[in-house]
């Protein structure tokens, strides 16, 4: 999360090579990789615009053939915020997969108001001077929350 992360090896993974990267990042910490998890995953991973709980409970049912309640995938996303495995979108209120669950950023989202399509950046120099600023104002363990508001290039062609 600070400028010693520069030179790491910086993966972005999608598809089944990010299911998988999850499941590892999961089991890492000692937790089980269920088929309930793996489902709320793989729901998460396959929405192209943020999420809520009850848009992936609704996903979830339709492919398990059977009622998920939004309150078990509630408690699922936060294992996998926790997890570095999912962010969740302040500003729009709902989660995404993260397609680096190996390493910590503090991500950077562009949210298209009119379409919701959001684009994931990291930029530790960015987040790092956000970081700077607010310990000079006397905050402690500062956790940046960078949303950036706008039209994507689908919605506003230049
Ligand atoms: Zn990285
Ligand atoms: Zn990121
Ligand atoms: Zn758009």
């Amino acid at each position: 999360m600070s400028t010693k992360h520069h030179h790491h090896h910086h993966e972005m993974h999608e598809g089944e090579a990010l299911a998988s990267a999850a499941q590892d990042r999961l089991t890492e910490q000692g937790e089980q990789w269920t088929a309930m998890r793996a489902a709320v995953f793989d729901a998460l991973a396959g929405f192209d615009k943020p999420a809520s709980a009850y848009d992936i409970a609704e996903a979830v049912s339709k492919t398990e053939g059977r009622r998920v309640a939004a309150n078990s995938v509630y408690r699922i996303l936060d294992l996998f915020v926790g997890a570095n495995l999912a962010r969740r979108v302040e500003s729009a209120n709902a989660y995404v997969a993260n397609a680096h669950p190996d390493c910590l950023h503090d991500c950077i989202f562009l949210i298209c108001d009119s379409c919701g399509h959001t684009v994931h950046i990291d930029d530790d120099t960015l987040s790092g001077g956000v970081r700077a600023a607010a310990e000079h104002a006397g905050f402690s363990a500062p956790r940046p929350v960078i949303e950036v508001r706008g039209r994507c290039g689908d919605c506003d062609p230049a």
